[in-house]
């Protein structure tokens, strides 16, 4: 058993890992200025005797005693972490020299949680941990990407410098229950227009292509890193099946029975036009590989959007979200 800090628990990824780490028998602490996560994610996981819950900004030092840190505190959506730029970066880039600092000091494993957004607008497909990508430091996702990219050589950096035991995983586009139903990111935008009646809105001519990984299939990949005596990473975390937005859009359509009707938007500018994990390394050194299809993962996710409208507790949470931060 060990005493595991999750930065970003309260959030999608977060909250589930908490969960996974807790089944385990671990001692697990979670800390989230609740920016884009919410207390309702872990309301379930607060009755465990093993789990606490701090309200911390990570961009903040913190002193803990503990074994492992799971470094996932940063807004991932673009409408989120577009909202306040400077404030996604500083949480990328403080926040992994106070994660570091403190996995130096106490002499925990630390993990951070990168994306494959280091590709940027890829040139290469699929993307291989070895790709050094294409990304605009100027533009509007800069932010997010080049402040990823920064945490990725601070990790590699402390590890030369300072001999810390470092991991790091590239994620590639996940999904599943306790995405915020305004997140703003594909998935959970198209179910929650499916399941309301709304237009479901693509972006350009939706010919851009993502791959989605169910949210289970991806934490297994990611303590699955954490545990492995000595593969530091990168490793691509994803599901190597590609779609075009389109078909998504289709799909969730045909899943939900909606009659909701598809509109074009505006793309985005730096909208990476394609997207694909080559996951030989995970399966070689790991031996993962994701088990849930995009159509399983989608009536899972379906299932939870529904639920949630219906029960009210969408709107507590659309509340939260919409305070200003600092
Ligand atoms: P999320 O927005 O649901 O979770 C992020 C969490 O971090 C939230 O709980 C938020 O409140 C918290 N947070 C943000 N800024 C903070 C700060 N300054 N101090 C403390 N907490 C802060 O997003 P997610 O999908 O769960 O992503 C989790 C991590 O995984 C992120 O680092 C993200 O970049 C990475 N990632 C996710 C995906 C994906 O598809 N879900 C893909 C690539 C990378
Ligand atoms: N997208 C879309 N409609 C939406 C939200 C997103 O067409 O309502 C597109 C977006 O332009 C991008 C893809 O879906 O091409 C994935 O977007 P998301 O924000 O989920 O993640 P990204 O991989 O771009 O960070």
């Amino acid at each position: 058993m060990k005493r595991i800090l999750v930065t970003g628990g309260a959030g999608f990824l977060g909250s589930h890992l908490c969960e996974k780490l807790l089944d385990k028998g671990h001692d697990v602490v979670c800390m989230d200025n609740f920016f884009t996560g919410s207390k309702h994610n872990v309301e379930a996981l607060r009755a465990r005797g093993n789990f606490e819950l701090i309200r911390h900004d990570v961009t903040m030092p913190l002193f803990l005693e503990v074994d492992q840190i799971y470094n996932l505190a940063c807004p991932a959506s673009p409408v989120h972490y577009q909202y306040n730029p400077v404030k996604t970066i500083k949480t990328s880039v403080m926040g992994a020299i106070n994660m570091l600092g403190l996995a130096k000091r106490v002499k925990a494993r630390i993990l951070q949680a990168s994306t494959s957004e280091v590709y940027g607008d890829p040139e290469q497909h699929p993307q291989r941990e070895g790709y050094w990508g294409h990304v605009n430091p100027i533009g509007l996702r800069s932010c997010y990407d080049e402040g990823k990219r920064v945490a990725e050589t601070l990790f590699f950096d402390y590890q030369r410098q300072n001999k810390v035991d470092i991991r790091v995983i590239r994620i590639f586009n996940t999904y599943g229950p306790k995405m915020h139903p305004n997140d703003g990111r594909v998935v959970s935008n198209f179910i929650v227009q499916a399941l309301s009646g709304k237009d479901i809105t693509i972006y350009g001519d939706g010919s851009q292509t993502r791959s989605f990984c169910y949210v289970s299939d991806l934490l297994e990949g990611m303590v699955r890193l954490m545990e492995h005596p000595d593969l530091v990473g990168p490793v691509n975390i994803g599901n190597p099946n590609e779609f075009t937005i389109r078909e998504l859009a289709e799909q969730v359509i045909a899943l939900t029975g909606s009659k909701s009707k598809i509109v074009a938007k505006p793309l985005p500018s730096d909208d990476p036009k394609q997207r694909q994990p080559d996951i030989s390394l995970a399966k070689a050194k790991l031996g993962w590989e994701p088990k849930i299809a995009l159509r399983e993962g989608l009536i899972k996710t379906i299932a939870y959007f529904d639920q949630l409208l219906k029960s009210g507790e969408s709107a507590i949470l659309d509340s939260h979200l919409r305070q200003p931060q600092g």
